[in-house]
């Protein structure tokens, strides 16, 4: 049976490229990075190169300015903790979006039990944040600004350069959960007025459980973690040095071929959007047609559960999610889903595809063959279905 994998957001394959390099430090190069004799000189050297490569690929100005963690949920935490903490006695209030990533989420909620005032920004029926209310809402005491690049279930872009400048014009910091839109589409944090951007290294084909936090030279946050001291006393902990080379080489894969890559899968993507709305009734696209990740589809059907599609799907080998993988072992609607206004059967028929390298033309096309006559066949099941669509 063919397989086809297109649930990239939920896990990506390991480039080999950025195996092999990785292997050495496991087995050969296994010394501490903070040792004095000779056997920490090479892991300090690929920590440092590595540093470099991260900084290159999201336009940083110095590698020093990059933080190694355990991932973009660590990093995530360190950025929206790091600021709260350091800067509380300037201000306690925090705006985030209602589109935000579980490890963002989560992190404000519990700052807000702790005393700081959050303001969740909705969203329009695109995944859009709305710069005008955010203008409204920042205040004097507002320290943080906390904003998705691109969110990863409905692929949505947001208009950062525009965010960061409104938040810089008060005096408020600004952080970029960019762990969806690294090595998608090209990032600049100097541009884009990011004063701390968080990445994993899995979304670029890297290793999992490896991440990194960029935080612009001067942006004062405390450590979550107390140590070692390690990275500058900002994450102590011996560092993760396969997972570090590992996520360096992938940076620098991503940057050399992310172009023709984008352009590839932008193809494929919108022909896979056109396919399933020529061939399917009442099937809707989530999100915005072009401010959109190139790899992401996620598209609705009326009537029907995602999870059956899932699973239909799946018996004839195509991988794909009903949204995070991070929420889909709950039964609760994607907040994401909901907050660009569907009703709850609305979101819960909603099916997400991402595409990655080992994807092509063929693949879309076999998806394309299946999904109608799967669709039909739950449709015909269901209780909710009108008549004339199922005859
Ligand atoms: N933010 C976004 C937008 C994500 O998609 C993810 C999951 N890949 C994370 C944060 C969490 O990253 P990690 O799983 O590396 O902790």
């Amino acid at each position: 049976m063919r397989r086809v994998y297109m649930d990239h957001t939920a896990g990506m394959p390991i480039d080999e490229r950025v195996l092999e390099i990785m292997i050495p430090y496991f087995t050969l190069n296994y010394g501490n990075p903070s040792s004095i004799h000779s056997f920490g000189n090479e892991p300090r050297r690929a920590i440092d190169e590595a540093r470099s490569k991260i900084a290159d690929l999201i336009g940083a100005e110095k590698k020093e300015e990059i933080i190694f963690t355990s991932g973009g949920t660590e990093s995530n935490n360190l950025a929206i903790k790091g600021i709260a903490y350091r800067n509380k006695d300037k201000g306690q209030h925090i705006i985030t979006s209602s589109i935000e990533h579980m490890s963002v989420v989560n992190t404000c909620k519990h700052l807000s039990k702790q005393g700081f005032k959050l303001t969740q920004l909705r969203v329009d029926k695109y995944g859009i944040v709305d710069t005008e209310v955010l203008k409204k809402e920042i205040t004097d005491k507002t320290i943080l600004v906390s904003i998705i690049y691109a969110n990863g279930e409905i692929g949505t872009i947001e208009p950062i350069k525009e965010i960061g400048e409104i938040a810089h014009e008060k005096g408020a910091f600004f952080h970029v959960d960019a762990v969806a839109a690294a090595g998608q589409i090209p990032i600049n944090v100097q541009d884009e007025n990011i004063d701390l951007l968080s990445l994993s290294a899995n979304d670029m084909y890297g290793p999992k459980g490896t991440g990194a936090l960029y935080k612009k030279a001067g942006t004062p946050i405390m450590p979550i973690m107390q140590g070692g001291g390690q990275e500058r006393g900002l994450r102590s902990g011996t560092e993760n040095l396969p997972g570090i080379v590992g996520m360096g080489k992938a940076a620098e894969l991503m940057k050399i071929e992310m172009k023709t890559e984008a352009e590839r899968l932008s193809k494929l993507r919108d022909a896979f959007i056109k396919g399933v709305l020529e061939r399917i009734p009442e099937a809707y696209l989530n999100g915005h047609s072009t401010m959109r990740l190139p790899n992401n589809v996620n598209v609705r059907f009326s009537y029907i559960e995602g999870e059956s599609l899932i699973l239909g799907l799946d018996m004839e080998g195509v991988a794909c999610s009903s949204g995070s993988a991070c929420t889909s072992k709950t039964l609760e609607p994607s907040h994401v889903l909901l907050a660009i206004g569907l009703a709850h059967e609305e979101a819960h028929g909603s099916l997400l595809f991402t595409l990655g390298r080992q994807n092509t033309k063929e693949d879309v096309k076999y998806v394309l063959g299946l999904l109608p006559g799967i669709v039909r066949r739950l449709r015909a099941i269901s209780p909710l279905t009108p008549k004339d669509l199922v005859t």
